[in-house]
């Protein structure tokens, strides 16, 4: 489909669209587990944050999430954090117990508290996007799920959704496979590789600015942004061609 002819109008699009593939991220998109990383983080830097930075740089504010670190892999984000916030913490080991020491110890810190929620509540899909997912499964589309997260198949098995892509590029396959995670368009061409579509028979769908930058860079043939949290005039300058507050609304 040649890009003057991609659909500009949610409301129609599914009609519309001629593409063979669908990689979809995950957190926020598939699953709301998007909010429950925004509350790992912000449990680890309101505890963080009083030790190691300084002045008025010690206190998390309500867009360092979105700004930093929403859809960046999870050192990438402590890193970006930090940076913003003054503080220069020593790369230490990604695999560091938790604590506040190293950028590894922090990350980890993170992880733990996610994993911990995780464990503690039910993680129920947004019926938007399993009513999407029902119907492009009668299509013959092909589907991927493309996270910057290591708990992927956790989260998507916690969910009950563990058989229904073909392709889950995650965090580890990012990192056994030696790509760079998004805001790269590494994660996303990887797996319409594995589902042997060429990017622009694929679209892709994203709710962090990360991801959409990823999709704008890999020359998809659709960029859908799913404005839950974030402001979806900022999706639109990242480079999403569509954006919806549910995906419901391609329905
Ligand atoms: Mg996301």
């Amino acid at each position: 489909m040649a890009p003057d002819s991609k659909p500009t109008n949610p409301q129609n699009a599914l009609q519309t669209w001629d593409y063979d593939a669908v990689l979809f991220d995950l957190d926020g998109v598939i699953t709301p587990t998007a909010r429950v990383h925004r509350r790992a983080w912000k449990e680890t830097f309101e505890k963080v944050l009083p030790e190691v930075a300084h002045g008025d740089q010690t206190e998390y504010r309500d867009d360092d999430y979105v700004t930093h670190i929403d859809g960046k892999p999870r050192f990438e984000g402590v890193r970006d954090l930090l940076e913003a916030h003054d503080v220069d913490l020593p790369e230490g080991s990604h695999d560091d117990p938790p604590g506040t020491s190293t950028v590894g110890a922090v990350g980890n810190m993170k992880n733990e508290r996610f994993n911990t929620i995780l464990d503690n509540e039910p993680i129920e899909p947004y019926p938007g996007t399993i009513a999407l997912i029902d119907r492009l499964k009668g299509s013959g589309v092909s589907m991927a799920v493309v996270s910057s997260s290591s708990n992927a198949k956790k989260v998507l098995a916690a969910a009950g959704l563990e058989n229904v892509f073909e392709v889950v590029v995650d965090g580890l396959v990012v990192k056994e496979a030696g790509l760079k995670g998004k805001p790269s368009a590494d994660p996303f061409l990887e797996a319409a590789r594995r589902l042997d579509v060429p990017p622009s028979r694929s679209v892709v769908v994203e709710d962090a600015l990360a991801g959409v930058e990823a999709g704008r860079d890999g020359d998809f043939g659709l960029v859908v942004g799913v404005a839950r949290v974030t402001d979806p005039d900022k999706l639109r300058e990242a480079g999403a061609d569509l954006v919806v507050s549910d995906l419901g609304e391609l329905l």
